[in-house]
């Protein structure tokens, strides 16, 4: 019989394993995950979880008798180890897996503070996994002074939580202004005035020297010269796909495991999905770190495996939440030479455009902005930047037009 193992027990390697049984797939499937619960939600890691909203029961993607209901094995606090793709085997602590066909859905780490800035000193927090949060979440608590490091959305949503419990919260960003990788100014300035509003204090175009501390952290020297006295310190300054074993075993590697319009790595009985796969991308090779990304690609690899052979079409989207406002992005805004805002009450969104076409959409509590601007983008269709500033414009108008 067939036997399909998934390495990666996360958003992607759920969703995989469950589309395999759902498209009839009655071989043995075997999904092994690092991590020792199963596979979780993330992104309420960094919001409703961390601020203590949220049971843990509630972040599991499924209940563990899913898993046994669907006859899925799953393998939990068990980091594969060696992947040999010539004998198509998998390594786990004494445990030799033989496959027919294999799934990397191994996501991605976090970048991680040198040991000689005092990246290593206790109370120095990343927001990857359940564990990490667990470990955080009794230092945030009121009065505590921290600093944050890296102006991203992992960065900006554990300012925002931290401070909605009473820290008194600096984040630093290297670069000239927060989400600088990822957003236009004006969607930068936007969180910026939120969460100054909010007390935090943003330091833009300043970098972290070093921590300072005895064992656990206490202190910071920041690049302009300001001395900062710390009870914790989270680190969010982006993530690395998680490749170890791919490169180990001689896949084809691009900024994450290369897979073809497919899903398929270099090696033909090997896939890839989710945070750790680079897949081609209009003119590019792109990877994403997202949900939605996580679960379509994985969903199209499960049902490939079985012969379907679908290309990926990625419709990007993603969201944030901060405070009072929930930000929703459609598409993806590279290669944009100009914005337009629209403003409309409470609600903002910022257009991207390249030339006359519009990109992407950043929605912030305007979630019609964004329906509308995803319906556009997905159609290829692109709306005169005069009528989408203009705040009278009935925006469901454009879909028509
Ligand atoms: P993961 O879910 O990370 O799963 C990978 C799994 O593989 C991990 O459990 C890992 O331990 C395991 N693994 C790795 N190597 C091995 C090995 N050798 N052996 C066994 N197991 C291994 N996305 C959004 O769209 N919206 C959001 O608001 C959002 N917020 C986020 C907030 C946080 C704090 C984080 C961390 C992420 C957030 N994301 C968000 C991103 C999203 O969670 C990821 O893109 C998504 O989880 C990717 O799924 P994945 O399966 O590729 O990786």
């Amino acid at each position: 019989m067939s036997q399909i193992v998934v390495v990666g027990a996360g958003q992607a390697g759920a969703s995989l394993t469950a589309e395999l049984r759902k498209a009839g797939f009655d071989g043995d499937v075997t999904l092994i995950g690092a991590e020792p619960v199963p596979p979780y939600q993330r992104p309420p890691l960094s919001k409703a979880y961390l601020l203590g909203e949220m049971a843990e029961e509630r972040l599991y993607l499924r209940p563990e008798r899913f898993y046994e209901e669907q006859s899925i094995t799953l393998k939990l606090g068990k980091p594969v180890s060696a992947l040999d793709a010539g004998a198509k085997t998998v390594t786990l602590g004494d445990e030799v897996l033989s496959y027919d066909q294999l799934a990397l859905t191994t996501g991605s780490t976090p970048r991680l503070l040198p040991g000689a800035i005092g990246g290593d000193l206790g109370n120095v927090f990343t927001v990857r996994t359940l564990r990490d949060v667990d470990a955080m979440a009794p230092a945030v608590a009121e009065g505590a002074k921290a600093l944050i490091v890296g102006g991203g959305y992992i960065g900006l949503e554990a300012a925002a939580v931290a401070a909605k419990r009473g820290v008194d919260v600096t984040l630093v960003e290297m670069a000239d202004r927060i989400l600088q990788r990822v957003a236009a100014p004006e969607t930068s300035a936007f969180f910026r005035d939120l969460h100054t509003r909010h007390g935090v204090k943003i330091l833009e175009g300043v970098g972290l020297e070093r921590l300072t501390g005895d064992g656990d952290v206490s202190g910071a020297v920041l690049s302009d010269g300001t001395e900062l006295s710390l009870d914790f310190v989270v680190v969010g300054v982006g993530i690395l796909p998680e490749t170890t074993l791919a490169e180990a075993a001689g896949l084809a590697l691009d900024n994450g495991i290369a897979v073809d319009e497919t899903g398929r790595s270099s090696d033909p009985s090997i896939w890839a999905a989710g945070d750790c796969a680079s897949f081609p991308f209009r003119d590019a090779r792109i990877r994403l770190e997202s949900v939605p990304h996580a679960i379509d690609q994985a969903e199209l690899v499960a049902r490939n495996m079985l012969g379907a052979g679908e290309q990926y079409t990625a419709r990007p989207w993603f969201w944030s939440d901060q405070y009072d406002v929930k930000l929703q992005i459609a598409g993806l805004n590279s290669g944009y030479d100009h914005v337009v805002t629209r403003n409309s009450g409470p609600a903002t969104s910022v257009w991207y455009y390249q030339g006359e076409t519009l990109l992407a959409v950043d929605a912030m509590n305007d979630p019609r902005a964004y329906m509308i601007g995803k319906r556009m983008i997905e159609a290829g269709k692109s709306p005169a930047p005069e009528a989408v500033s203009n705040p009278e414009t009935d925006l469901k108008s454009l879909l028509r037009a």
